[in-house]
């Protein structure tokens, strides 16, 4: 048996049109009246939140003064992840089948994400994905957790992973800095995926074991270094 411990937002769910709907509400309330601001286009919004520009950056960029971008990227935080805005996530396209090829191919699958309880609940339920993750197979944060940085909080899950899980070969997938630290800290295996909201530059910058373009190739190259690509075929 593999164990496969996945990232959620990257991966599995695609966040760029609830960021993007986030940005343009945190633009318009804190601008003044009459002042010209300049939205930036989702695919250029994207494209900057991938290369990792700060947040009151994009907001500095789009017309804001300095001290209305510190605002707006405060705002910002306390926003994106409420319930109103986690509906416009979904499933990155051919994700549900590479989980749905994992599962039958016997991986243990494990997600594990900087999401709250109840936050991952809501993509679970409404994308029907919760088939793929047992309960004692869903690592998050709490609903009361408070939060540090991911880099640090997410290899504390890691740790707890490791420590409650039947030991097993073990990969991880996932899109950010947060998920390369958490697989090195377990000496795992971690492939980077460019479906998420790190770009090329900013992955390999991070040094992921490999770079895939999503999580059908990462699937991919985990059977192939484990073995199994000729049952996939
Ligand atoms: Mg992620």
């Amino acid at each position: 048996m593999i164990r496969l411990i996945t990232d959620f937002d990257g991966p599995i769910m695609d966040v760029s049109e609830r960021y993007y709907r986030v940005y343009r509400y945190c633009l318009t309330t804190t601008r003044r009246p009459n002042q010209s601001i300049q939205p930036f286009t989702k695919a250029e919004f994207w494209a900057l939140k991938r290369a990792q520009v700060p947040e009151a950056e994009i907001g500095r960029r789009s017309g804001l003064d300095a001290e209305q971008a510190q605002a707006f990227a405060k705002l910002r935080k306390a926003t994106v992840h409420t319930m109103p805005y986690l509906q416009y996530d979904t499933p990155v396209p051919g994700a549900i089948q590479t989980l749905e090829k994992a599962k039958a191919l016997g991986f243990d699958l494990t997600v594990m994400t900087m999401r709250r309880v109840r936050e991952l609940d809501e993509a679970l339920l409404r994308c029907g994905l919760g088939q793929f993750f047992q309960a004692n197979h869903r690592y998050c944060l709490s609903n009361t957790y408070q939060k540090t940085a991911d880099t640090k909080d997410k290899p504390l899950l890691m740790e707890r992973a490791i420590a409650e899980l039947p030991s097993a070969p073990t990969w991880m997938v996932g899109d950010t800095e947060a998920d390369i630290a958490a697989a090195r800290s377990q000496d795992i295996p971690v492939i980077g995926v460019l479906s998420g909201i790190r770009d090329r530059d900013r992955l390999n910058h991070y040094q992921p074991d490999w770079i895939a373009n999503n999580f059908v190739e990462a699937l991919d190259i985990i059977l192939e270094h484990s073995g199994l690509s000729q049952v996939s075929a």
